[in-house]
């Protein structure tokens, strides 16, 4: 063979395995990562508290503060992996003794994985094969980081690149709050659906009963229509303060089956104390609770946020709304979390409904590969118009990790769609751009006046 020949077949293998390669290292994938990360992304899910809230500080021997302990205990990787605690002592070395270990049989997880950009492109750490001094430098680092507000306003705006935030407050439910620039209140309405009587909200936070709020206005709560009324002036009150739309997390305590129940069914229930009324009487309670909550979406323009998916696994799947979804077309559902581990099953109500917009909020921080699958479905089921996310965590780190996460999981698929001559680079792009940002301004049309760039 002659070496012109042997040149040519190297050169065609070395190209074969190229493209056989991953396609994060392709030119294509960092064109089009390039164009995500320049997007001003709007994050329609998170749980960000005001600042001095930031969950998980810890005492030191240098004070109260945030430690890569308060990072990691505050990550999703506690749903299937035990953080060491901090310890008495306080310091960092008897902590990290034990915990350098937890992480063994997490590497490949995603609970794990998402916050990995953080280490690396906020501190330029490889959390993979972390050393113990560099973990240690890690914590003093993130300890100063959070002596003030500063550096949680910086990842978020900067480095994340999200111009608006909604925060679903479930520390602080009926208040409305807006603590930061950034961020746009949300009406989590997971409480209010069990009010069948005051006792219900013996042990829950005042700021999450809807009684309160009535005693606070002079409002009667004797009967349903009192209650009603009293749930209107919530909506009222949330519309007035800025927020854009419910939340329900109602997935967590009980089934996505929501019972029609007549009104007088309902109102027969009402008033009775927790120690009178049956499980089946407070379901079917919540359950008309739930349909009214779906009428008043529509009559005030507040789009439903549901939790669906991983929660109650048992009846959790979206397919449990369809019948409701079908029976409130003036509501704009939400489904979140693209249904995980129902993601074709989202894809198919979405595909059906008109009023039904799918969330991708957390799905690539449960699972990478699923949330990959997910989109490339879904962009094949229906319209790009119809495709949400958000970063869905507690703190700087978290945020930056689940936004980087999201962005590639996006530029991947994005990616791999042009690869195959089956989207154009240039609608790629475009499609990105909606899925983080331009979406969510459509269905949320007040967020206009909210930019700040
Ligand atoms: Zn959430």
């Amino acid at each position: 063979m002659s070496i012109k020949l042997w040149i040519f077949l190297i050169t065609f293998s070395l190209g074969c395995f190229a493209a056989a390669e991953d396609i994060k290292y392709t030119e294509l994938y960092s064109r089009i990562k390039t164009s995500l990360d320049s997007v001003a992304a709007i994050d329609t899910h998170d749980h960000l508290q005001p600042f001095v809230d930031i969950p998980n500080r810890v005492e030191t021997s240098k004070g109260r503060g945030m430690t890569l302990y308060s990072i990691w205990a505050g990550s999703y990787l506690r749903r299937t992996t035990a953080i060491s605690p901090w310890p008495e002592d306080g310091s960092f070395d008897s902590w990290w003794d034990q915990a350098q270990d937890d992480f063994d049989d997490a590497r490949a997880t995603s609970f794990y994985r998402y916050l990995l950009p953080a280490f690396r492109d906020l501190y330029g750490i490889d959390f993979d094969t972390i050393t113990r001094d560099e973990a240690r430098s890690l914590n003093d680092r993130i300890f100063e980081n959070y002596q003030n507000d500063q550096w949680l306003k910086e990842i978020i705006t900067d480095r994340a690149n999200i111009e608006l935030m909604l925060i679903d407050p479930y520390w602080n439910r009926l208040q409305f709050a807006r603590e930061y620039k950034f961020s746009v209140p949300v009406f989590n309405v997971t409480t209010i659906m069990r009010g069948s009587h005051p006792g219900q909200f013996s042990s829950s936070p005042e700021s999450d009963n809807p009684f309160v709020f009535a005693r606070r206005k002079g409002m009667e709560t004797k009967n349903l229509d009192d209650f009603l009324e009293v749930i209107e002036a919530l909506f009222g009150e949330a519309k007035a303060s800025g927020a854009v739309c419910l939340k329900s997390t109602q997935a967590y305590q009980r089934s996505l089956s929501y019972g029609q129940v007549s009104k007088d069914g309902a109102a027969a229930i009402y008033g009775k104390s927790p120690k009178e009324i049956t499980a089946q009487e407070q379901m079917e309670f919540e359950d008309f609770m739930f349909w009214r909550v779906c009428e008043l979406s529509a009559k005030y323009e507040l789009p439903f946020q549901i939790h669906t998916g991983d929660a109650r696994i048992q009846d959790s799947s979206p397919m449990y709304l369809v019948d409701l979804i079908e029976a409130n077309p003036k509501t704009k559902f939400i489904l979140f979390h693209g249904g995980y581990p129902w993601v074709s099953e989202t894809g198919a109500i979405a595909m059906k409904h008109k009023n039904v917009w799918i969330d991708s909020c957390w799905l690539p921080t449960l699972s990478y590969t699923m949330a990959k699958r997910a989109y490339a479905e879904w962009l094949e089921a229906l319209p790009s118009d119809r495709i949400l996310w958000g970063a869905d965590t507690v703190h700087a780190e978290g945020i930056y990790g689940a936004t980087e996460f999201t962005r590639e999981c996006l530029a991947e698929v994005l990616s791999e769609k042009v690869q195959r001559g089956e989207l154009r680079e240039e609608h790629a792009k475009r499609i990105g751009r909606q899925i983080l940002r331009d979406n969510a301004l459509k269905l949320f049309p007040q967020l206009k006046a909210l930019l700040w760039r």
